[in-house]
Order: structure tokens, then C-alpha cells, then sequence
């Protein structure tokens, strides 16, 4: 998977029109074969543009950003990550008239060990749902799911529910217990975009700043659940965890109970689809319901 020549050619032509003020891709992060994301407000920095592999960040979360807010922006979108635009225009966080959106029909990014990563192994919508123009794909629109596959749960959340109730608890208060209260996690989630997060609030003892066990789990567990029925498995907020922690466990954890009980809901591939929590039917399950 290579559109680096493709992506430059789109951002220069879009620049050289006047379509866009800032264009939101990948460049190489100049250490190693790793990537960062750019913006981009120069057109004669477009030749900077990459994209492989390796362009594993969800660019969408630069849409909250002061750089982008109110300007005309272009950006490059995998599958994971056009559910996360899909959902921040449908919470009327960005106007799509403001966006160029090229995207990705996706076969997957790679870890710094070039492992596919895990959600892409388990991906079932590979190929961006919202885009102007596609990359790797056949169809043209504002959807396609080629490539979609039956959804299954999360390999690691199975792997969970099998162990003893003690064993469970104990891998999570460690879990908690290596968290260092940084908000990297939230700050990097593109659907995290409150000016006042209810986690920060100072009279909110159950979060307080103190980095204890208590507070992680609080803080985490009230986070998980406001993603949700809303998350999209991009992983960024693992990825930009220091304390190396397996995020998804929550997450996935939340997907797989909704698809289970809000009629297959998965988060974002359908535009202007207000969420699983909007949805009812006389034919729902309720016997999860306290
Ligand atoms: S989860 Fe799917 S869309 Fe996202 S990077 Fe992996 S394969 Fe691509
Ligand atoms: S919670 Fe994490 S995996 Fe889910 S959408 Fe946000 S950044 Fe992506
Ligand atoms: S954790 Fe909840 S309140 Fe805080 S930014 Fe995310 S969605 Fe908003
Ligand atoms: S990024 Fe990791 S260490 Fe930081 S608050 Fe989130 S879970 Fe805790």
C-alpha cells in the first residue's frame, strides 16, 4: 500500500485551485521509518506527503485543533478513521463543505515490528465510508464496504471472559495501576473534543489528578463509556499511551456488548447515524438492562 505520489499530486492541485488552507497527511519523522502527522500550509511542502503502511495515526483527531478549525482543510482518511469524520459531522463538529476528504481503501498498517496490527487483522471496514475522491478502490460515492468481513469479537476480549473473575480483576488493577493519570489516551481520540472534559472537572473527586489506582479506574472506565457505541478501533489512543496499556480491552469490550444488543451497530459507517444509544426496536434484547 503506497499513494504517497498519488496524495502529493491531490494536496498540490488542491492548494494550486484554492480549495484548501491546510492539508492534514503523514511525512516521515526523519529518525527512522516511522511516520508522524504534518500539516501542511505551504504547497511547496507537499513533497513532504507519504503514505504507506506505516501511516498507522487517525488524522482525524487534528480536526479538533486550532490549526484547522474554521479553515478549509484537505486530509487523508483509512477506513477506522472515515468513521470517526463520519462521526464528528453527524455531532456537527465540522462541516463537511470546510473538508477535501481522499480516502483509503485500506489493507492494514503495521506496527514498529511491521506486524499488522491487530485491529486491522480484525478489520471490517476497511475502506474509507466518506471521501471525495478514493484511493485503492473501485467504487466512487459516499459509501462502499468492499472488503468487509463478518464481525467477530476481539481475539483478546474472548481471551478475557475465559478467565477466572479473580484472575480478571487482578490483570485489571494492574492495568489501572500502571496508568499515570496523562490524558494522552483522550487527548489523542478523535471523538474526545470537549472543551471541558467531565474527568478534568476539579470538583469531581471520584477522577481527582491524584495518580491513584481509583482514580485511573474511574477516570478510564467513565472514558470507555462515553466511546462507548462511538468508537471506531483506530487505536490512537493506544498508540499514544505511554504506559503501553491495552486500551482496547475496554473498547472493544463496549463494541462487541452493542453489536450484540443495538442491532449490529458498529460506530460510524453510516453517515449521519446518531449511534447505537438512538436506536430501538421491540425486537431488542433487554435482559442486560439493570
Ligand atoms: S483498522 Fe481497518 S481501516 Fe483502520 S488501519 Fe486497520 S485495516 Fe485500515
Ligand atoms: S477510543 Fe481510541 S480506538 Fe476508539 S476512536 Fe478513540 S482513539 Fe480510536
Ligand atoms: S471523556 Fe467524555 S467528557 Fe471527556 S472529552 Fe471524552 S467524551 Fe468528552
Ligand atoms: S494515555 Fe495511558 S497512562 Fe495516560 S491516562 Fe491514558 S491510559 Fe493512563
Amino acid at each position: 500500500m503506497n499513494y504517497t505520489k498519488q496524495i502529493q499530486d491531490i494536496a498540490a492541485k488542491l492548494f494550486a485551485e484554492g480549495k484548501i488552507d491546510v492539508f492534514v497527511g503523514y511525512r516521515m519523522n526523519g529518525f527512522d521509518d516511522n511516520q508522524v502527522p504534518v500539516l501542511i500550509t505551504d504547497p511547496q511542502d507537499v513533497s513532504k506527503l507519504v503514505f504507506t503502511d506505516k501511516s498507522v495515526f487517525n488524522l482525524v483527531n487534528y480536526l479538533k485543533s486550532d490549526h484547522t478549525r474554521r479553515k478549509r482543510v484537505g486530509l487523508v482518511v483509512k477506513g477506522c478513521d472515515s468513521r470517526s469524520l463520519n462521526l464528528m459531522l453527524t455531532e456537527s463538529q465540522v462541516k463537511r463543505q470546510n473538508l477535501y476528504i481522499i480516502g483509503i481503501a485500506c489493507e492494514g498498517v503495521v506496527d514498529d515490528a511491521g506486524q499488522k496490527m491487530q485491529n486491522c487483522t480484525e478489520c471490517v471496514v476497511p475502506d474509507a465510508v466518506v471521501f471525495d475522491e478514493l484511493l485503492g478502490g473501485t467504487l466512487s460515492g459516499s459509501l462502499t464496504l468492499t472488503g468487509s468481513k463478518p464481525y467477530q469479537v476481539n481475539a483478546d476480549v474472548t481471551a478475557l471472559a475465559a478467565m477466572p473473575l479473580t484472575e480478571r480483576a487482578a490483570y485489571f488493577e494492574e492495568v489501572f495501576e500502571n496508568c499515570i493519570r496523562c490524558n494522552a489516551c483522550r487527548h489523542s481520540c478523535p471523538l474526545c473534543y470537549c472543551a471541558k472534559c467531565c474527568i478534568d472537572q476539579e470538583t469531581a473527586t471520584l477522577y481527582n489528578g491524584a495518580n491513584t489506582t481509583s482514580s485511573a479506574f474511574h477516570a478510564l472506565m467513565t472514558w470507555s463509556l462515553h466511546l462507548a457505541g462511538r468508537c471506531v478501533d483506530c487505536r490512537n489512543c493506544e498508540k499514544a499511551c505511554p504506559s503501553h496499556l491495552p486500551l482496547h480491552l475496554l473498547h472493544k469490550q463496549n463494541e462487541s456488548v452493542i453489536y450484540e444488543n443495538f442491532q449490529e451497530h458498529l460506530a460510524g459507517v453510516i453517515p449521519e447515524d446518531r449511534g447505537a444509544f438512538y436506536k430501538y426496536s421491540l425486537k431488542d434484547p433487554d435482559d442486560f438492562i439493570m
